[in-house]
């Protein structure tokens, strides 16, 4: 499961300038993509546009085989989970916090979560462990903490295709590092789609699509688009 198609997406906010053009791409079921491109290239359009914020004007856009303007709203958003660029945590402890993930999830699975997030030595050197309290008016975490808190919380919701919008734009490169870490461990179990602003932080996608002005500029593995220049 977890398979993306955009065919021929044609795309405008308000009816304005198009920004995204007979926008064509395959994300594998089980595989890495990202998605690179400069500021205003429309990646975090397609983000939205997966999720159903907006209407595309032309064009489908299916998961799985199915157009998602025929399932519901709760279904696909149930099929996706996003680790937004800024995570927004509450005033509750760090368990509490990755349980908005999904509310029923049991204390193991949240476990699970915590390890395979990287979370587990983080939250262990806390004097009061996943029991402490975060956000604003409790511990302040870092940039890296927070996006692995939102890392743990995407994958309790066990959908098949995990989003990174951008997750690690706001990290000093060490913490970056740990979350691609963690970002490859989640991705062994799902589609993932990693939007990135630049290449080397994706180095392992099986495939990257570099965006243009919305339109597929150029395709495929770091490797391949290294060698093309
Ligand atoms: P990226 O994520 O690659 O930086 P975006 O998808 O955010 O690019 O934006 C693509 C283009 O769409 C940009 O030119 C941006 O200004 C424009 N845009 C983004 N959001 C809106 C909006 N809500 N209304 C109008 N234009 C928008
Ligand atoms: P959560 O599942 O964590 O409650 P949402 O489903 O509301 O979060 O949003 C997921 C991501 O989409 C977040 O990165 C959020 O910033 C972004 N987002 C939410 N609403 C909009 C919107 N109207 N337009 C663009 N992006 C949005």
């Amino acid at each position: 499961a977890g398979a993306i198609q955009f065919n021929q997406v044609d795309f405008s906010y308000q009816n304005e300038r198009p920004i995204l053009q007979q926008l064509s791409f395959n994300v594998l079921p089980g595989s890495k993509v990202a998605i690179v491109g400069a500021s205003g290239a429309g990646k975090s359009t397609i983000a939205r546009l997966l999720y159903r914020f907006y209407a595309i004007s032309g064009g489908s856009i299916c998961i799985d085989g199915q157009d998602i303007s025929t399932v519901s709203l709760d279904s696909l958003r149930r099929a996706i989970a996003i680790v937004p660029q800024d995570t927004v945590l509450f005033n509750n402890s760090i368990r509490d916090n990755i349980r908005y993930g999904r509310p029923d999830a049991s204390e193991a699975e949240i476990d699970q979560a915590i390890e395979l997030a990287h979370l587990r030595r983080f939250i262990d050197s806390l004097p009061q462990g996943d029991a402490t309290q975060v956000g604003e008016r409790g511990l302040k975490v870092s940039g890296g903490e927070k996006q692995r808190i939102a890392i743990a919380r995407a994958i309790l919701k066990r959908s098949p295709i995990l989003l990174f919008d951008e997750a690690t734009s706001a990290l000093d490169s060490a913490s970056e590092q740990a979350i691609l870490q963690a970002m490859r461990e989640v991705a062994r179990n799902h589609t993932s789609v990693v939007i990135a602003h630049r290449l080397s932080t994706i180095t392992d996608a099986d495939n990257i699509i570099v965006l243009k002005h919305g339109q597929l500029a150029e395709q495929g593995s770091h490797d391949q688009l290294l060698a093309a220049g």
